[in-house]
């Protein structure tokens, strides 16, 4: 079959859906991971013909793209900050405003990583997006990685791999271990009087009551365990690290969060109470609130 036709074929059938633009996107896509075509041969090569089995495999995507199931799990990869990412149903899509959170913390420690050699831990890791991005722009940096999922932790493990990265990971619940610093020790080993520089999360915040906000392809296929909080205690893990962060960051040390926009103002009072210094919340390149940096004392 000509890629031509059977990008007509998308079309017809996931316009309603993605609507156009995005649906492009998503056959080039296609056509860079099963082809190793890219988009700007189709266009000089608009005749380009492909074989039976592979034509096959363009209908199945199809399918799966017509149930909304996202086209990062579909093959399987993703990019984060220009890294490759491997991610499965087990953990988040990275999001660029995650992105956006790792840029402010690479600027914000790029001179300093140049003298000492930073201490970071990401909480709640997922696909590792956080913590191998840091890794890779601060290369002095140590970094660990904590997450409840086993699962997760696997993919993460693999995406250090891909990227070339040493992280140390570490299996925890993070509501635990704030409750009870020897058991912190135990999991991570460390002895008394290890703090970090950079403590960085980007925790579970979705409530409930925003489901009806949350598209199909988020809610019926990511993980909901990295996503939702309960309504009436949706800063549950802001509280946990806060008070994590007030005992394993060094003096001077920075919390960073990537927030609910709702929640801003009540996620900065945490900080402001903890008596964390220059606590600044950010807005994301929507307009939203969606980054919480503070200094401890
Ligand atoms: N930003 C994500 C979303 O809206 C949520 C990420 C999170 O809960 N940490 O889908």
């Amino acid at each position: 079959m000509v890629l031509k036709e059977l990008q007509n074929i998308f079309h017809i059938e996931l316009d309603a859906i993605y609507g156009q633009h995005e649906v492009d996107s998503l056959f080039y896509l296609c056509t860079e991971y099963y082809l190793n075509i890219a988009r700007i041969q189709l266009t000089l090569e608009p005749e380009l013909a492909i074989t039976k089995p592979e034509t096959e495999t363009f209908f199945k995507a199809l399918e799966h793209l017509k149930q909304q199931q996202p086209i990062q799990y579909l093959l399987g990869e993703t990019e984060f900050y220009g890294l490759p990412f491997k991610v499965n149903e087990n953990v988040l899509i990275p999001r660029p405003e995650t992105e956006e959170l790792v840029d402010l913390i690479i600027k914000g420690h790029s001179q300093q990583n140049k003298v000492s050699k930073l201490k970071i831990l990401d909480i709640g890791t997922g696909s590792g997006c956080i913590a191998i991005s840091l890794v890779k722009n601060l290369p002095n940096a140590k970094v660990y990685a904590l997450d409840i999922s086993k699962e997760a932790l696997k993919v993460a493990k693999q995406n250090a791999k891909l990227n070339n990265v040493e992280i140390t990971f570490i299996e925890a619940n993070i509501i635990e271990v704030a409750e009870n610093s020897s058991l912190w020790e135990d999991v991570a080993s460390r002895e008394k009087g290890f703090l970090f520089d950079v403590i960085v999360s980007n925790p579970p915040y979705v409530r409930n009551l925003e489901k009806q906000e949350i598209k199909p392809n988020v809610l019926d296929n990511e993980p909901h365990l990295a996503l939702f909080v309960d309504d009436d205690n949706p800063l549950v893990f802001y509280k946990a690290i806060t008070d994590f962060a007030i005992n394993n960051l060094k003096p001077k040390g920075h919390l960073y969060f990537e927030i609910n926009q709702y929640l801003g103002e009540d996620t900065k009072q945490l900080l402001v109470d903890a008596k964390f210094k220059d606590v600044e919340l950010l807005k994301d390149l929507n307009g939203n609130d969606r980054m919480l940096k503070g200094e401890k004392i």
